[in-house]
């Protein structure tokens, strides 16, 4: 694909819209452009929310077993075209090819969950909660919801939201990174395929303009958002300030203890994958091995050795580790924190800035390419390891033992992910308890929760109150309505004034 018009969905139709702005669509492999994404204005945000408000009503009154039918046929669909899929995150993302099949394999997980829809919809109900009346609780849709989703996962986050979303009866408008917005288009083609009416399903292609807008829009019920903790602060305080429910998934700086009697190989391979797989850009890497007590002299040479030795290349090449950095100013960012890290005093055992762009392929030397990068002695006051570099740079803090890398973990600002190796049950058992962080991994560097279970961090890492998917995916994207009822039989005569009790 060369240059090619990346453009809106809205109503079933691919747009243009009218705001006459675009930017450029990156390979970062090579380097070069490989098309034009539309960047909306309100206006455009306006015709895609009123497309959705329209839709609504009639998509909100389809029973539940038609609106899992509509999934099942986008599940099947999906299944079909998921190498489609993956193939155009890496060409605009960069990962290996591998990785962006895992990544719609987790995305179509969340599928298969909202396929559930009317077993996750039903009801609670008492009967004679006084005598002759029954209450009951339903939960019913919003309207029109909104998900703001970020560069590193162009598939997968965006199934986090809009399977549960309007699988509940909502209409949807996604409003993906402008850095790779292509699997949007394909999702919403195949959302068409299985049979989902016109307008159920929206894309608004652009960034700050478009994401203000479908914030302050009196219809827009909802926001559901996924990023850097700045920006999800800013959506949670301006969506709440608008009295809307807002999720907003934040940064992440993920933490693996390796405790003495861990499986020394195993950890290692789990830094390795964890740190270094999509060059460090997703929200769960691991950016800090915590060596606890005398485990750092035996683990660092071999994450040394190992980081040196990573398959770094065209994702496309099908033995690739690690493929490019999503921008050349991600890459410069990242590039400025390994700088910040060896004037403030870190050791540098492996410099990814040696790389040389042209060994990852032909027609790769323009491309954003670095190696892996490890430091060793970090220390809790510096910024490569207080900040989130979102790059593959791996530092190692050294702690002499467990209640110090706990008490390190809990004192950082942002709560994530967060593992720890060991083979003792009892310190497994009291890590989980007493960590500040939402997903913890046992001997898994990796923990993202199952599709019906729910994502999300603690702290500055998700602002709000429910986690994406999972059921509390489904009460983010409804509201409960009780009804209690009473037939004419067991009206009592007569005004009551006093406060009605069971009787
Ligand atoms: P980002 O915050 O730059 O962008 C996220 C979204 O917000 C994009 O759609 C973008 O267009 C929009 N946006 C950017 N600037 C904006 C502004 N000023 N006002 C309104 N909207 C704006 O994030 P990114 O670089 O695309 O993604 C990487 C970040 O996402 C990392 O911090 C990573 O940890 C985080 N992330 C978190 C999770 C999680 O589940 N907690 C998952 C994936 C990524």
């Amino acid at each position: 694909m060369s240059n090619s018009s990346i453009l809106h969905y809205i109503n079933g139709q691919m747009t243009a819209g009218e705001s006459g702005q675009s930017q450029e669509v990156f390979n970062p492999a090579t380097g070069q452009v490989s098309g034009r994404v539309a960047l909306a204005s309100r206006a455009d945000v306006d015709t895609a929310v009123a497309a959705a408000a329209a839709a609504f009503p009639a998509w909100a009154d389809t029973p539940p077993i038609r609106r899992a039918r509509v999934m099942f046929k986008f599940l099947e669909l999906l299944n079909a075209h998921k190498d489609e899929l993956a193939e155009a995150i890496t060409r605009e993302h960069g990962k290996v090819f591998t990785d962006a099949q895992g990544e719609v394999a987790r995305g179509i997980d969340i599928v298969e969950f909202a396929c559930g829809i009317p077993q996750l919809l039903k009801g609670d109900y008492t009967e004679q909660v006084s005598t002759g009346i029954d209450n009951w609780t339903v939960r019913q849709p919003l309207g029109v919801v909104a998900g703001i989703t970020p560069f590193n996962f162009p598939a997968m986050v965006p199934m986090w939201m809009f399977p549960v979303a309007i699988a509940a009866g909502n209409s949807f408008i996604l409003k993906p990174s402008p850095l790779d917005p292509s699997a949007s288009l394909l999702i919403a083609d195949l959302l068409k395929r299985a049979g989902l009416p016109d307008g159920v399903f929206n894309v608004v292609q652009g960034d700050k303009e478009s994401v203000e807008a479908l914030i302050d829009h009196p219809e827009v019920r909802a926001l559901s958002f996924v990023g850097s903790t700045p920006i999800a602060n800013l959506i949670y305080e301006r969506g709440a300030h608008h009295g809307k429910r807002v999720q907003a998934l934040g940064g992440a700086k993920n933490h693996m203890v390796v405790m003495p009697d861990a499986d020394l190989d195993k950890a290692v391979d789990a830094l390795i994958g964890a740190a270094y797989g999509s060059a460090g850009e997703r929200c769960m890497a691991i950016n800090v091995a915590v060596l606890v007590g005398d485990v750092a002299d035996q683990v660092v040479p071999r994450l040394a050795e190992r980081a040196r030795a990573l398959k770094v290349k065209n994702g496309m090449e099908l033995d690739a580790e690690m493929g490019p950095i999503v921008t050349a100013q991600a890459h410069q960012r990242i590039t400025g924190y390994i700088e910040k890290g060896v004037a403030e005093g870190a050791e540098l055992v492996v410099d990814g800035r040696d790389f040389d762009a042209a060994s990852a392929g032909e027609g790769c030397a323009e491309g954003f390419w670095m190696g892996g990068t490890l430091f060793d002695h970090v220390t809790p006051e510096m910024t490569i390891y207080k900040e989130e570099i979102f790059g593959p740079v791996l530092v190692c803090v050294r702690v002499p033992d467990i209640a110090t890398a706990i008490q390190l973990i809990n004192d950082h600002e942002f709560g994530n992910g967060v593992s720890c190796f060991t083979e003792s049950g009892s310190v497994a058992r009291e890590f989980g308890r007493r960590i500040q962080v939402g997903m913890v991994g046992i001997n898994v560097p990796i923990p993202v929760p199952m599709a019906w279970h729910g994502f999300g961090g603690w702290k500055r890492s998700l602002f709000g109150d429910t986690h994406a998917y999972g059921e509390e995916g489904v009460r983010f994207y409804t509201k409960q309505k009780s009804i209690m009822q009473r037939w004419s039989d067991s009206i009592r005569g007569g005004a009551e004034f006093a406060m009605p009790t069971h009787k």
